[in-house]
């Protein structure tokens, strides 16, 4: 049960009232209402002891409060330095798997700026499914992201793999990362609720809208509230022509659960660059509020994903047709 009171004092007498082995902590809502979430049924006695204090007891609503458009209607939009993400804006967030070398990341981070890209991406940490393939190049290569991102002057997004990295990652990047694997390391999401920097957190292979939900929650309840949903393919029965099946219908669904902007990534949805193009268009054409891409000058040499990679002259073709649907669905 939720409970709704008009300002925190009036909340932390309700606290007070609340036997409880877990105490409730108020968290904070919107327009000056304070929401006391994870109250148990209470019995008649105690909710008259504290019903003067109460605006408005919500059952059954879904775990995420903070992160839920019924106490919080408007967009949350973000502001980066050279991107601003949710709303009716979009952004194309662009670059290679991984940080390779200062060069290439350079050279790609051209090539997306100029197609208009203001988000570069790349991974220094990665997270393999095997402990034998590459794993990235660790502070090397955020040195080299954060080289290529200023001088381009774009942002710099960037996978978090651990909360030992936290500070390190913290210290280049203007974005986090949180991949599929990590969408549930609860301890990873807390630490980054600490952080007054946006999070791109990605839906779990498996999981489902309100998991995304909850854990978005994660970051929000520790005051972070600067996180951008993505949706990047779920793992379904089909696996031999697509890595993942990009789940669309999520897309509008989460923006109708929650004020946070909603992106895709059509890249490891399709795992097959072919593919690519046409599941991101579809995904704006959804509503999506930005697209992640992952793009490479010579793919079948990429470090890691390169079957999955659009090639530069690919990718400004994608945004040119993704501007296009844009207009369309105005
Ligand atoms: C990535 O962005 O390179 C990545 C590993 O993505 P995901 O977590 O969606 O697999
Ligand atoms: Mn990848």
């Amino acid at each position: 049960m939720i409970i709704i009171a008009k300002t925190s004092q009036d909340a932390e007498k309700i606290a007070a009232q609340l036997d409880t082995k877990n105490p409730i902590k108020p968290v904070f809502v919107h327009n000056n209402r304070v929401a006391l979430a994870g109250v148990k049924k209470l019995p008649e006695d105690a909710l008259k002891s504290i019903s003067q204090y109460i605006v408005e007891t919500i059952t059954n609503h879904h775990s995420a409060i903070k992160s839920s458009r019924d106490f919080h209607p408007e967009n949350t939009i973000i502001t980066t330095k050279y991107s601003v993400i949710g709303g009716a804006n979009f952004v194309f967030m662009a670059g290679p798997d991984s940080i390779e070398s200062p060069e290439h990341v350079k050279e790609m981070g051209e090539d997306v700026k100029q197609a208009g890209a203001t988000i570069l991406r790349g991974g220094a940490f990665k997270p393999r499914t095997s402990p034998y393939s590459f794993q990235g190049n660790g502070e090397e290569g955020l040195k080299a992201h954060r080289a290529a991102a200023d001088a381009l002057k774009m942002d710099m997004v960037t996978e978090i793999l651990d909360t030992r990295d936290v500070d390190l990652v913290d210290s280049y990047t203007d974005i986090f990362q949180v991949g599929t694997r990590n969408m549930q390391n609860f301890a990873l999401l807390k630490a980054l609720g600490k952080k007054n920097k946006p999070v791109v957190l990605k839906r779990g292979m498996s999981a489902t809208i309100d998991d995304l939900l909850n854990a978005a929650e994660y970051i929000a309840a520790g005051g972070n509230d600067q996180i951008i949903l993505m949706e990047r393919g779920i793992r379904t029965y089909d696996n031999k022509y697509t890595r993942n099946t990009l789940d669309v219908s999520a897309i509008p669904v989460l923006q109708s659960l929650t004020h946070y902007p909603v992106v895709a990534d059509a890249s490891h949805a399709a795992g097959v660059s072919k593919f690519v193009e046409p599941l991101a268009l579809a995904a704006i054409a959804a509503g999506a509020q930005g697209l992640m891409t992952e793009i490479h000058d010579d793919p079948s040499h990429a470090f890691v994903d390169g079957a999955q990679a659009l090639t530069p002259a690919q990718f400004k073709q994608l945004t040119e047709k993704a501007n296009k649907v844009r207009e369309a669905i105005k």
